[in-house]
């Protein structure tokens, strides 16, 4: 009864590492899904801890990370923004929308290096 990987484990790692836990789960088998780094995965089919190890080395670039999570964040508020029909809702998640979107303003603005040109 004892497996090799234990899933759980491996989804709430990559949990902790700014995966996000989906409602919708696998199509195919069912299972739950993580959102990663813009990328679906299935806690069953996929394997988790090779997505971690792909993070590691990804995890250089802090802000592209921040970046990445906020993209996923908009994804999100928006398509339940579309399938919202509670106009206060509606306003509260078009205010989360625009937050995201100032945020990934900023951090690009900062992970830009302008070349100087000192002459
Ligand atoms: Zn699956």
């Amino acid at each position: 009864m004892s497996q090799q990987k234990p899933k759980t484990q491996a989804a709430t790692e990559l949990m902790s590492k700014g995966a996000i836990l989906l409602r919708e789960t696998c199509p195919r088998c069912g299972g739950l899904q993580l959102k990663y780094k813009g990328r679906v995965l299935c806690v069953n089919e996929d394997d988790l801890s090779e997505a971690t190890k792909i993070e590691s080395v990804a995890a250089t670039d802090t802000l592209g990370n921040l970046r990445e999570l906020i993209i996923g964040k908009v994804q999100e508020a928006s398509s339940m923004l579309a399938a919202e029909r509670d106009l206060d809702r509606q306003i509260k998640l078009a205010d989360l929308l625009r937050k995201y979107v100032e945020l990934l303003k900023e951090t690009k603005e900062e992970k830009k290096e302008e070349p100087k040109i000192s002459k």
